[in-house]
């Protein structure tokens, strides 16, 4: 459906893909879910009370009664997986990255991987229709709140999520941007290492894994990704500034956009912390 708005409003666009990635989300969908197992908790508590300050017990209904439904932009590399991953350990909040979303159907060879794999591993962005019909798919299986990360990217991906959540009467309620400066992002990008499945991540300095090299929760192996290199990442540096940043400017004219900065994912989560604090009971 969400493609149909997408063609509906960039009238150039091809029709959207095909549903048959259905399935293969659902199966992202309950490896993130993994990620609330006692293991992980217990394996990034201390991290999250350190950048706290304070112990904090999941929060689950809003305060206005209804789900939150939230974006986090940024830059490449700002930290917004990071923030998504404590966010979700303190509220009860979905969160979807288009950037997981993508590395995973590309990890099982989907068609929807094979049509994507070669522009990630560029730097590229992937097709508007592409990315809205998976992160379609994504949102129709969740019920409560939830938070997208990497999605949208685009003009004609914002509006496309914005004609999703009016046909169903459900605006988005919140826009949050991490600011942080491109020296930090670089460093980061270099020492970034993923465990694809559940798309949790590790950096060398900061946040190292228990054993080199390997996941902390399942003990697979970890991947450098391919387009975490500095030539890949100034394309999408480039990209972020000519393509997504305008939407800071989209968002900033519908009331929702609030921007935090910091040099540091741990200076930045505490205000995010207490923003979120806010909304929820
Ligand atoms: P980063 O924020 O570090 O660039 P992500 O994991 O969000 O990493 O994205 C990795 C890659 O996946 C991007 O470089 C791009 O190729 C693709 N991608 C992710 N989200 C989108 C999107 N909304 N639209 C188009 N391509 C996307």
């Amino acid at each position: 459906m969400l493609g149909r708005f997408i063609s509906q409003n960039n009238g150039g666009l091809r029709q959207t893909l095909g549903r048959n990635n259905g399935a293969r989300v659902g199966a992202a969908s309950r490896c993130q879910s993994s990620l609330s197992s006692s293991a992980t908790a217990a394996a990034d508590e201390s991290a999250d009370s350190v950048a706290l300050g304070r112990p904090s017990p999941l929060r689950h209904r809003t305060r206005d009664g209804v789900p939150l439904r939230m974006l986090i932009l940024g830059a490449p590399g700002a930290g917004k997986g990071t923030q998504s991953s404590r966010i979700r350990k303190h509220f009860d909040i979905t969160a979807v990255s288009s950037g997981d979303v993508l590395r995973r159907n590309i990890a099982e060879q989907t068609p929807s991987g094979l049509l994507a794999k070669e522009a990630v591993a560029r730097g590229d962005l992937v097709s508007d229709d592409l990315i809205v019909s998976l992160i379609e798919s994504e949102l129709g299986t969740i019920a409560g709140s939830w938070l997208l990360d990497g999605f949208p990217r685009t003009l004609p991906q914002a509006q496309a999520l914005d004609s999703m959540l009016l046909a169903t009467n459900q605006p988005l309620s919140t826009v949050v941007n991490l600011v942080v400066p491109e020296d930090t992002i670089l460093n980061r990008i270099v020492e970034r290492y993923v465990h694809v499945p559940s798309g949790r991540v590790y950096n060398l300095t900061y946040n190292p894994p228990r054993v080199p090299g390997v996941d902390d929760v399942t003990g697979e192996p970890l991947e450098h990704r391919p387009d975490d290199n500095p030539e890949s990442f100034r394309r999408r540096l480039k990209q972020y500034h000519a393509v997504t940043e305008p939407l800071l400017e989209y968002y900033a004219a519908k009331g929702v956009l609030t921007s935090l900065a910091g040099p540091t994912s741990d200076v930045i989560f505490p205000q995010l912390y207490d923003y979120l604090d806010d909304k929820f009971e």
